[in-house]
């Protein structure tokens, strides 16, 4: 898992060491809502911790997300960004 990407999407509550979506205010575990761990390392441990009691997490969509995309896939992607016509098809 990228850290950053683990950096970006998720925080550790600092109470109860749950791992949480950076977007929620309060912790889902205990409803702390004060300073979240966001330190990149801190929250890959507790994601590397998490996945090994339950690796079924792995199968989950956001799992997906968080798996780096292949350099030929970025490179696929800037080229059709940059370099493909829009067609406009409003008639
Ligand atoms: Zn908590």
């Amino acid at each position: 898992m990228s850290r950053k990407v683990a950096a970006d999407n998720l925080k550790v509550c600092c109470l109860c060491g749950a791992v949480n979506a950076s977007s929620n205010v309060e912790c889902f575990v205990c409803r702390w809502h004060g300073a979240f761990e966001q330190d990149p390392e801190i929250v890959e441990s507790h994601v590397s911790e998490l996945i090994g009691q339950c690796p079924e997490l792995l199968n989950t969509p956001f799992a997906e997300r968080l798996r780096p995309t292949p350099w030929w896939t970025r490179v696929r992607n800037f080229f059709v960004r940059h370099f493909t016509r829009r067609v406009d098809l409003r008639v």
